[in-house]
């Protein structure tokens, strides 16, 4: 249901945003401006958006800094109403929301805009229900003394989104930061900044000025002056691994706090009694190929057992060849469109020198029946077997619809193929038998196992990585008060 209030993108004219700092719209310093295209047309500019640079990191880090004492200093249930308020007003607009994302991101309305969307409005609606969680403890020291323990915001906040899931990944970090009594300031993907911008726009109407703002432009320029500035109290980073570690580097120079949630090449395990249809769907769900494989939790890596190889491929093969590869505002859409450029072109590279390998098959190649192509940035699925643990497909992370399929024989042998990558995202295990499927799980290195499901992050629970996947957790109550707060200790002699 739209408002009303929401801009219309079927205009010509590209719309010109301005970034939020200290409660007002304003243009970057400069004055310069970056052109947002839209990956289902690489000639439509839809929108401008500011090339903030270090003085405009400067001033949002300086209005946060300002507004986050009045912001702490309030009640519980104070900030608690705010984000109700908020998700009320964004549950107006979700399906604006959804329709930009689409937009913007190339991600398809049905499978991924509308429900990262829906997401926020719950995460929103989740957080400020632990309003009430952020207390401290007390001791007993007996009748001459008190001890007892504070929660306290840390302070700024600088959230880095990466382009793929931009409402998504808000939601993972925005309510939580706020709850607790922080001010957050958000740097937007260069590639998918709208429906941040958007969604600031409804945050500003129940946040005092300056606890929220956002900045846009280039990462080596403004996300940069963020991780640097002495203001900036956490970073919490989602993007790449390469990115987040020279992130990590600089803000720890300075003794910043820091999260990480980075890249992915998650294993997605099929014992030999679970060759049914069902589990075929939670596979394709856990592929994330109706994300255009632009997922850092993606089962980029599919171990089947021997036994079931072949058959257990066949129905895979068919389930995917029914999906739609098509315009991502398309209700009938399944897979949308991969970001830009030179996304597409890595995937391609990643595709065809998977295809050159010595061995390999190809089990499914969509761009047979592909339809769609320029002016969009369209990839179809490509499912390769027979693919060796030690290739590049098996090892990079690719952020494109290519699966690759290993066999295995053994349990400890999958476990071991398995646990062989720098990454420790997600996982996913699957058998009837849940003795084995436990066992299994708990023997993965990663951050977040699924068993017999290959679905998304449901709000509040544990999530983030382990090893080159990232460091830290804040989507859950431990999340939040881990992440977002620290602790001040206060000991009284009362006598
Ligand atoms: P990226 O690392 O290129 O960029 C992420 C963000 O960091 C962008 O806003 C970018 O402008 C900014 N940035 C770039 N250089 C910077 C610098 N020097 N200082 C500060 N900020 C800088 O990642 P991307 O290509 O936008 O996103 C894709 C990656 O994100 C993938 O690797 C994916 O796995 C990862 N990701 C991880 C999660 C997770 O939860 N673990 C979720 C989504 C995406």
């Amino acid at each position: 249901m739209s408002t009303g209030t929401f801009p219309s993108f079927e205009a010509t004219a590209p719309r010109a945003y301005q970034m939020l700092i200290d409660g007002s719209w304003v243009d970057a310093a400069t004055g310069e401006t970056i052109d947002v295209i839209t990956p289902i047309d690489r000639h439509r500019v839809i929108a401008t958006v500011p090339r903030g640079r270090a003085e405009d990191a400067d001033r949002a880090v300086r209005a946060a800094a300002a507004a986050q004492p009045g912001w702490a200093a309030l009640t519980f249930t104070e900030r608690q109403r705010a984000l109700l308020r908020i998700a009320d007003d964004l549950e107006e607009v979700v399906e604006d929301l959804a329709a930009l994302t689409a937009l913007d991101t190339g991600n398809a309305l049905r499978t991924q805009a509308r429900p990262e969307a829906q997401l926020l409005v719950t995460a929103f609606r989740y957080f400020a229900g632990l309003a009430g969680e952020l207390k401290g403890v007390t001791l007993p020291v007996g009748t001459d003394a008190l001890s007892l323990s504070r929660r306290l915001p840390l302070g700024v906040v600088a959230g880095i989104l990466p382009w793929n899931s931009p409402l998504m990944i808000a939601a993972f970090k925005l309510p939580a930061a706020l709850v607790a009594g922080n001010a957050v300031v958000l740097k937007a993907a260069e590639d998918a900044p709208t429906t941040i911008l958007e969604l600031a726009r409804v945050c500003a109407r129940h946040l005092p000025a300056g606890v929220l703002g956002v900045v846009t432009g280039y990462g080596p320029e403004v996300g940069h002056a963020l991780v640097e500035h002495p203001g900036v109290d956490k970073v919490s980073f989602t993007g790449s691994t390469a990115t987040g570690s020279g992130v990590a580097a600089r803000a720890g120079e300075r003794l910043a706090h820091v999260s990480l949630e980075l890249g992915g090449k998650s294993p997605c395990i099929v014992f030999p009694d679970a060759d049914t249809d069902d589990v075929v769907e939670q596979v394709l769900l856990a592929t994330r190929f109706a994300r255009q494989g632009q997922s850092c939790t993606s089962g980029s890596r599919l171990f089947l057992h021997d036994a079931i190889h072949d058959s257990f491929l066949e129905k895979l093969v068919r389930r995917v060849g029914e999906l739609r590869v098509g315009d991502p505002r398309e209700e009938a859409t399944d897979i949308g469109c991969i970001i830009n450029q030179r996304q597409w072109d890595r995937v391609q590279g990643f595709i065809d020198e998977g295809l050159a390998a010595e061995g390999v098959q190809v089990a499914y190649d969509g761009r047979d029946t592909l339809t769609v192509g320029e002016p969009g940035f369209y990839h179809a699925p490509m499912i390769l077997t027979q693919v060796d643990n030690d290739w590049r497909i098996a090892r990079e992370e690719i952020f494109g619809p290519v699966l690759s399929v290993l066999r295995w024989h053994e349990e400890d042998e999958v476990v071991a193929m398995a646990n062989d990558s720098h990454y420790g995202l997600a996982a996913f295990v699957f058998a009837r038998d849940l003795g084995m499927a436990l066992r299994t799980a708990q023997r993965i290195e990663s951050g977040w196992v699924q068993v017999n499901q290959g679905g998304g992050q449901q709000v509040g629970q544990s999530y983030g990585g382990m090893k080159a996947s990232g460091q830290g957790r804040e989507f859950s109550l431990e999340g939040m008060l881990e992440g977002f707060t620290q602790i001040q200790q206060i000991n009284v002699r009362l006598s």
